[in-house]
């Protein structure tokens, strides 16, 4: 407030040395004199409207600029917000993976950026049999358990999805054929390794087959799951607990 009071008393002073500077140029210009009286309308006129005006210009735009600022504070909360729920959206619950949708989009995306990379679809055994013996909350926690044994085997980088109830995605970026075998080969033991025991049991073992092909330069998306896919179809018929990259094969000893 004292700042529009000081800036608006500041244009009343250049107001009324204006009005006599004026006053005095057309006064002379017509052989005349300013006379007591002229002088003290010159100070009190500009004084009485150029101060309430400008004060009330000047409180004006400080509310205009006031309101800007909460403006661009409000813009900046929903951008965030915006952020956080398509970060969200983006994910699958139970994991905290990519969901179906975005594994999809962040692989085209890698696909754009680069030729070189692997994708592996890591696909639970005999799931089924998990929540038939021991119930489907017992089977949740067996899919995060296989989830979590994924994540610690791939390296930072690599992108992760849950593509289907029991069944993964990684990408491997910029890993060639004998790394994208080496983390598959990763995956298939850490998830054996798990010592999973559910409440009302002894130790069921979890195992997966992965199925996995190299990233040919101009196959897309589609092109690289068929391929993922027929690999791991390959591997169940093989038995499970088995990984196929292309033509390679690491299995359980
Ligand atoms: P295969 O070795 O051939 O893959 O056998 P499978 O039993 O794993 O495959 P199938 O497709 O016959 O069954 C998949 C099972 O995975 C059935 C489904 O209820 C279970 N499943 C899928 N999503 C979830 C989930 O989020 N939680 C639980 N508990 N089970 C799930
Ligand atoms: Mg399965
Ligand atoms: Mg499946």
């Amino acid at each position: 407030m004292n700042r529009i009071i000081l800036k608006s008393a500041g244009v009343a002073i250049a107001s009324i040395l204006a009005s006599i500077l004026l006053a005095t140029i057309v006064v002379s210009a017509l052989g005349g004199t300013i006379d007591g009286n002229a002088w003290l309308m010159l100070t009190i006129c500009p004084l009485a409207i150029a101060w309430p005006a400008s004060a009330f210009t000047f409180w004006q735009s400080e509310r205009l600029r006031n309101a800007h600022r909460q403006l661009a504070r409000a813009h900046a909360e929903l951008a965030a917000a915006h952020r956080r729920l398509e970060e969200k959206a983006s994910r699958d619950t139970m994991t905290g993976m990519f969901n179906r949708e975005s594994f999809f989009a962040a692989l085209d995306r890698s696909r754009r950026k680069t030729d070189r990379g692997a994708l592996l679809i890591i696909d639970a055994d005999h799931f089924k049999k998990i929540n038939d013996n021991f119930g489907h909350l017992t089977g949740d926690k067996a899919l995060l358990e296989i989830a979590a044994a994924v994540r610690r085997a791939v390296r930072a980088g690599d992108v992760l999805g849950r593509i289907g109830g029991e069944e993964f995605g990684a990408f491997l970026t910029g890993a060639s054929d004998e790394e994208a075998m080496r983390v598959a080969e990763r995956i298939r033991c850490e998830v054996e390794a798990i010592r999973f025991h559910p409440a009302d049991g002894d130790v069921v073992p979890l195992t997966v087959s992965i199925g996995g092909t190299p990233c040919a330069s101009g196959a897309n998306v589609s092109d690289l799951m068929r391929a993922a896919d027929k690999h791991l179809y390959e591997a169940k018929n093989r038995g499970r607990n088995l990984a196929i990259f292309d033509d390679g094969i690491s299995a359980a000893a």
